[in-house]
């Protein structure tokens, strides 16, 4: 990427009233036309690509669609210069049909056991193609013809906010061992293939820039045996701060890590494809509370959003923001368990939260609920899906 100027420090891009407070009125407006519904800004959204377009040692950056495939998204991101990261033939499809005049080479696909149809598919569309195990190119090096591919390869150690989004390291099903990208690139010579550079992704929801810095360094090992790889993809991961008390991610920090591991591999480009750090921060939850319950000790507050519509804290224990916007703070607070409608016990949204006492009707926002929000939702209890409301100043660019 240009550098356009010095990459701000942590504590300096911090927002100290996070957007969703701020625009209060309109997000009750659109509350008022049906809950649960996610809003996303897309002003929010260029600027967290623009922060990461400063970095000075990322040559690339692709956005991993899996944290929110939403048309509108993909279209401003594409309009801030990225590229997009797509884990299967679905998420090819969306982002062609949202983009269709999408260079060829904007793509990259990096699925993990997907079947062969997917990699010819991809093929066809003309994206770099992520190999990360020996199978494809052991079986289907024909389909593979005529590809850019990088090699998938675990450095040995992962990193993340929970066990699920640690991607890298012993018992984990992902990218090859080091020692096997050796075979892989022989493999490769030998069906005629174009290998062009080397890819890890560690994880999610890292907060250490040091982290990149680690993994790279099996990496950096095969790269300074074979000087014609190009390409050195370091994955997503960057975190978002989950509460008040937590620092933003230290971007300048990460570009000094970039540039460190840029030095020992003279010519090789590094890549980056985050998804949360773009999309996280940009989308609230609006939810509205259905009912109250005190129960023994417990004070719970239901709400029309549940675990099918963001699953995070029930799958990770992921803690969201939550704050009231349909009443004016009286500096009063009570305890409470902020729950939804479903029938498992693990349908809850925050526990033991000091919010202001809540009746029926309230409006709540679910905070930083941007990312692997809407994408995993469902529609068990047969309760469907969140709506989905863009907002922010003019009209999303097209590539
Ligand atoms: N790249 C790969 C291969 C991934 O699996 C993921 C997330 O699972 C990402 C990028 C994006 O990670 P994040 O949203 O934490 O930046």
């Amino acid at each position: 990427m240009e550098a356009v100027d010095p990459v701000p420090s942590g504590s300096r891009v911090q927002e100290p009233v996070p957007w969703w407070r701020r625009r209060r009125r309109e997000l009750l407006e659109i509350a008022r036309k049906g809950t649960p519904a996610y809003v996303y800004d897309l002003d929010q959204i260029r600027l967290h690509a623009r922060r990461l377009r400063r970095l000075r040692h990322a040559r690339r950056l692709f956005y991993a669609v899996k944290a929110n495939a939403h048309p509108a998204i993909l279209r401003a991101l594409a309009g801030e210069g990225l590229g997009f990261e797509c884990v299967s033939a679905g998420e090819l499809e969306l982002v062609r049909a949202a983009l269709p005049r999408l260079a060829r080479g904007r793509i990259l696909f990096t699925p993990n056991f997907a079947p062969r149809d997917e990699y010819a598919q991809a093929v066809r569309a003309g994206a770099w193609i992520t190999i990360d195990g020996l199978h494809p190119l052991e079986q289907w090096s024909g389909t593979l013809a005529g590809a850019d591919l990088l090699l998938r390869v675990d450095p040995g150690r992962g990193a993340g906010h929970h066990r699920a989004v640690t991607t890298a390291g012993p018992r984990t099903k992902f990218g090859l061992e080091p020692e096997q990208a050796e075979r892989a690139l022989a493999l490769a010579r030998r069906a005629n293939l174009r290998v062009l550079g080397l890819h890890c992704h560690v994880g999610s929801g890292i907060t250490d820039p040091l982290v990149w810095e680690q993994a790279a360094g099996p990496l950096l090992e095969i790269l300074a045996r074979h000087r014609r790889l190009r390409v050195l993809d370091l994955g997503g991961g960057l975190s978002v701060p989950a509460g008040e008390s937590d620092l933003p991610f230290d971007l300048a920090g990460l570009d000094r890590v970039l540039g460190r591991v840029r030095r020992a591999a003279p010519g090789v480009e590094i890549w980056l494809e985050p998804g949360r750090f773009l999309v996280a921060e940009a989308g609230v939850l609006l939810a509205r509370v259905t009912q109250t319950k005190a129960k023994g000790a417990e004070h719970y507050t239901g709400i029309d959003a549940g675990m099918n519509t963001l699953l995070r804290p029930a799958l990770y224990g992921a803690q969201h923001p939550v704050d009231v916007l349909s009443c004016s703070d009286s500096g009063i607070r009570r305890r409470t368990h902020l729950v939804g409608p479903i029938c498992e016990s693990a349908d809850f949204f925050g526990c033991s939260l000091m919010l202001a006492p809540l009746r029926e009707g309230d409006v709540v926002a679910i905070g930083c609920a941007g990312a692997y929000g809407r994408v995993m939702a469902s529609s068990y209890n047969g309760r469907e899906p969140a709506r989905e409301v863009v907002i922010g100043s003019g009209r999303p660019d097209v590539a």
